[in-house]
């Protein structure tokens, strides 16, 4: 059985006065939703002010990248140990970083490798741009992300199925993202079932694969939510866009009671 998760992505929004605007208009209704995992990932330069918030809540919080270094000369970075003092889950692989700041599936490989030995949840991003896709490569690029971003997790823990809770994908169409142009339920779950797991499972087991949570992001909001939640291989969503306004992200969060 796997648990519903929502996380809500803010990206580069939000200073700290804002931030506590926006946790503080979350938290009432977020609190009262039970049955579904959730978690908010500020920016940064908020993540202090929005772990004092949540404090006491069954809200998680999460970065939105780190580097795989323990610590040293890499000025602007951020390392594992300082997102674990103040979060469980870290985002890693957004699209926007590996198109905007070149990362690779080796570089997530060793982010992940990094999260996974600070005791952090990932949230791993794969998904395929519209060139791809319009040339049928959807299924070999996703395969590709998960097979190379988790390649030999053997340093951090083995994950087992028991420990399937330790990493979530997010299956997220680069041409889903911020355009309004969300991809169909169907479609999203047709490659999370035929690709993303069977992937997972090539890397791990067919127990693991089956175990781990793997969400849809892509244009969510509060209106479309329900039907990708109705799939049965979509297990939640990362919500960038729709994630900063309390009321769209907490009506995203109730269509995900199952
Ligand atoms: C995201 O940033 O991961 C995302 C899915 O964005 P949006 O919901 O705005 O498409």
């Amino acid at each position: 059985m796997r648990k519903p998760f929502v996380a809500g992505n803010w990206k580069m929004f939000k200073t700290v006065s804002e931030a506590r605007h926006l946790v503080s208009e979350l938290v009432p209704g977020l609190g009262a939703i039970s049955d579904v995992e959730k978690a908010l990932c500020p920016p940064y330069t908020t993540l202090l002010a929005v772990a004092a918030l949540l404090e006491g809540t069954d809200i998680g919080l999460g970065a939105q990248n780190m580097y795989w270094e323990q610590s040293g000369a890499f000025t602007g970075e951020i390392a594992p140990a300082m997102v674990a003092e103040l979060c469980q889950f870290v985002i890693l692989g957004h699209s926007e970083r590996r198109a905007y700041f070149g990362e690779t599936d080796e570089t997530v490989n060793r982010k992940v490798r990094a999260a996974l030995a600070h005791d952090l949840t990932p949230i791993v991003c794969v998904g395929e741009t519209l060139a791809e896709n319009e040339a049928g490569r959807t299924a070999e690029v996703v395969s590709r992300q998960v097979q190379e971003g988790l390649a030999d997790l053997t340093d951090g823990r083995e994950l087992q199925e028991e420990s399937a809770a330790s990493l979530v994908i997010a299956y997220e169409p680069v041409w889903a993202i911020g355009t309004g142009k969300a991809a169909t339920s169907e479609g999203a779950n047709a490659v999370i079932a035929d690709v993303v797991r069977p992937a997972l499972a090539g890397v791990f087991s067919q127990s693991f694969a089956q175990a781990v949570r793997v969400l849809y992001g892509g244009s969510v909001k509060g209106d479309n939510a329900a039907e990708y939640f109705s799939q049965p291989d979509i297990d939640g969503a990362l919500v960038g866009g729709a994630s900063l306004n309390a009321v769209n992200f907490t009506q995203i969060v109730q269509a995900a009671v199952p």
